[in-house]
């Protein structure tokens, strides 16, 4: 069976197990460098991503994480999981840091207060016709796309708000509230031939 970790410091930890068991896969807890081991994809879940960042650099899992999907292993980030993400994060707080690989700039909660939450209808390439419902809580902003990157959804007025590279897909939102699942399915397709590949 594919083995998907999930990220455990901090976030919404148990909407993306709830929804990758759905899917068939076995999930595990990704805490410290050895759990990551075990693992042939992983979720960086939404949540705070200055907390998120704190306690990945104190639990010694920002490098090995790094290195990890330098390796090729496939990640979904969702919202702060996009921003741990990004190569370049602004208006984070002094010192903060990110795991990179995804060569995007993002802006940390600069859909503004007035829309810190709405739902938008996006169309996702690759996907079927049907419309992702993407719940945006206090989300941040992909303000550039660099030449490694593709963007896959954008909002009605151009910005992106799911982006790809390789086997890395960063969200704006999140589809584990949502119950939208195709992205949690693609990165277990995704896991299953990295799994292929490494063993
Ligand atoms: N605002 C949060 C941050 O900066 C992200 C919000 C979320 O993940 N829903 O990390």
């Amino acid at each position: 069976m594919t083995m998907i970790g999930v990220l455990a410091l901090q976030g919404d930890v148990r909407e993306h197990e709830r929804m990758l068991s759905a899917l068939g896969a076995e999930t595990i807890r990704v805490r410290r460098p050895e759990d990551l081991v075990q693992v042939d994809g992983l979720v960086i879940p939404g949540g705070e991503s200055t907390v998120i960042d704190k306690l990945s650099r104190q639990f010694g899992m920002q490098h090995p994480i790094r290195a990890a999907i330098a390796d090729g292993m496939p990640v979904l980030g969702t919202c702060a999981g996009l921003i741990m993400l990004a190569d370049a994060v602004a208006d984070g707080v002094d010192g903060q840091e990110t795991i990179g690989g995804l060569d995007v700039v993002v802006r940390r909660n600069a859909f503004g207060r007035q829309a810190e939450s709405f739902e938008a209808a996006l169309d996702v390439a690759g996907f079927d016709e049907r419309p992702v419902d993407a719940a945006f809580i206090r989300g941040p902003v992909i303000e550039s796309v660099g030449p490694r990157a593709g963007t896959i959804a954008m909002l009605d007025d151009g910005r992106a708000v799911a982006v790809v590279q390789g086997s890395i897909v960063g969200l704006a939102f999140h589809p584990e509230i949502s119950g939208e699942h195709r992205f949690h399915e693609r990165l277990i397709t995704d896991a299953a031939q990295y799994r292929a590949r490494s063993r």
